[in-house]
C-alpha cells in the first residue's frame, strides 16, 4: 500500500527547532515565558491586532471571548450553522442557547441578509441575541461588512471565529480582527501549528487584559493566592510558543502552497463533469487552507461519498464539507433560520488532501483517483 495522504498534516519550518532548543535551554517549560511574550506580539503585528492573547486552543480563546462580551446563561447567540462544533461547544460551556443561520453561495459562510432579518425582527421584538459568532470557513472571510454594520446598528458584538481563516484577507483588511473579538486556532492540522494552541486578538485591552486574568486561573493581584471569580487553565505553553514563532515567520509560504495546491486541482479537473470548486469571494484572499469542492451527482456519474471512499480505498484521506450544527444531534434542539444552502453543501461537499507539503506526485495521485471514479462506477453498474 503507498504512503497514505493526510487531508492536513503539520508542516515545520527551519526555525522551530532553533527557538523550542532555547526553551530547554532557558529552563522556560512552562504556560508562561519569553517565548509566549514573542509569539503574541509577533502575531500582534503580523494581523495588524493592536492586543493578542495566546491560550491552549481556539476553543479556550472562543469560550473567553464569549464571556467577555457579556454572553451568560440563557442568553442567544447566534452562529454560522455550517461550520466545526467547536464555534458552539462554547456558546453551551456558558449556558447560553445557539440560534444557527444558513450560509450564502458565494463564500459559504453566514449570510448577511438572513442576519439582518433576524436582527431586525429580534430588535422589534426585543429579544436581541448577546452575541453573533462569525465563522471564516476553509480559509475564506465571510462577507464581514454588511455583518458588522447590523450587528454595528443593533448593539450587538461580533465574535470572529478565524480558527481556518489565518492569511486571509478581506477588502485588504485581516479578518479576525474586525469584530470586538477574533480567535484563531493552531491546531494540528490548521494552516500553521503549534500542536494544539490558539490566540485571541481584540482592540480592546481591558477585554484581553481581563481573559489573561481568567485564562490564568482568575488570580487577583495580590501575593497570597486570592479570587474574587472564577478562572481556567488556558494558557499556552512556552515550548508550543516556540513552535509557533517559527511556524508565524512561514505563513505567506504556506498560503502560497496551499493556493498552488487548489489550482493544481481545478486546472486538473477542470472540464470533469459535475465538479464545482468553493468559490474565491471578490472580497478577498483566500488561504485555499482547505481545497474544496461539490460534486454533482447526476452529473459526475458517482456521488461525494462514492469519491471519498475510493480516496480511503488507496490510502488517501479525504472528508465531507462540515456537518451543519443544526443537523447534530446533540443541537437539534436549538433553533434556526434560513434554507437548505449548508444541507446540501455537506450533502455534495469533499475536502481534498490540501497540506502545504504535499508532493506534485501525492496531488496527481489524488487527481487520478478521482478522475477514475465515475468510470468504476459505471462498470459496477453492467
Ligand atoms: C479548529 C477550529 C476551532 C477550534 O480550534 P482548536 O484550537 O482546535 O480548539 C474552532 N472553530 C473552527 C471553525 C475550527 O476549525
Amino acid at each position: 500500500m503507498s504512503q497514505r495522504i493526510y487531508l492536513s498534516s503539520p508542516h515545520l519550518g527551519a526555525l522551530e527547532r532553533g527557538y523550542v532548543n532555547e526553551a530547554f535551554a532557558s529552563n522556560w517549560i512552562a504556560p508562561l515565558g519569553p517565548h509566549v511574550d514573542a509569539f503574541q506580539a509577533e502575531f500582534a503585528r503580523c494581523v495588524g491586532a493592536p492586543h493578542a492573547l495566546a491560550l491552549s486552543s481556539g476553543t479556550a480563546a472562543l469560550h473567553l471571548a464569549l464571556q467577555l462580551v457579556g454572553v451568560g446563561p440563557g442568553d442567544e447567540v447566534l452562529v454560522s450553522t455550517l461550520t466545526f462544533s467547536a464555534s458552539v461547544n462554547p456558546i453551551r460551556y456558558l449556558g447560553a442557547r445557539p440560534v444557527f443561520l444558513d450560509s450564502e453561495r458565494t463564500s459559504w459562510n453566514m449570510d448577511p441578509n438572513l442576519l439582518s432579518e433576524e436582527l431586525e425582527a429580534r430588535g422589534w421584538a426585543g429579544r436581541l441575541p448577546r452575541a453573533v459568532i462569525v465563522v471564516h470557513l476553509y480559509g475564506q472571510s465571510a462577507n464581514l461588512d454588511p455583518i458588522l454594520d447590523v450587528c454595528d446598528r443593533y448593539g450587538v458584538p461580533v465574535v470572529e471565529d478565524a480558527a481556518e481563516a489565518l492569511g486571509s484577507t478581506y477588502k485588504g483588511r485581516i479578518p479576525g480582527t474586525l469584530g470586538r473579538v477574533g480567535i484563531y486556532s493552531f491546531n494540528g492540522n490548521k494552516i500553521i501549528t503549534t500542536s494544539g494552541g490558539g490566540m485571541l486578538v481584540s482592540h480592546d485591552e481591558v477585554l484581553v487584559q481581563h481573559a489573561l486574568k481568567l485564562s490564568t486561573q482568575a488570580r487577583d493581584p495580590a501575593p497570597h493566592y486570592q479570587h474574587s471569580e472564577i478562572g481556567y487553565n488556558y494558557r499556552l505553553s512556552n515550548v508550543l510558543a516556540a513552535i509557533g514563532r517559527g511556524q508565524l515567520r512561514v505563513l505567506e509560504d504556506r498560503v502560497a502552497a496551499r493556493r498552488r495546491n487548489f489550482a493544481f486541482y481545478e486546472q486538473a479537473l477542470a472540464g470533469v463533469p459535475g465538479i464545482s470548486f468553493m468559490p474565491e469571494a471578490p472580497w478577498g484572499r483566500h488561504t485555499r487552507w482547505l481545497t474544496t469542492l461539490t460534486i454533482d451527482a447526476a452529473e459526475f456519474g458517482a456521488d461525494r461519498e462514492a469519491v471519498r471512499l475510493a480516496l480511503e480505498r488507496e490510502n488517501i484521506e479525504a472528508r465531507p464539507v462540515w456537518k451543519p450544527m443544526h443537523l447534530q444531534p446533540v443541537f437539534s434542539c436549538f433553533e434556526r433560520r434560513g434554507g437548505h444552502v449548508a444541507e446540501e453543501l455537506f450533502e455534495n461537499g469533499l475536502c481534498l488532501p490540501s497540506g502545504s507539503n504535499l508532493t506534485q506526485e501525492e496531488l496527481a495521485r489524488v487527481v487520478e483517483v478521482v478522475r477514475a471514479v465515475p468510470r468504476r462506477a459505471l462498470r459496477s453498474v453492467h
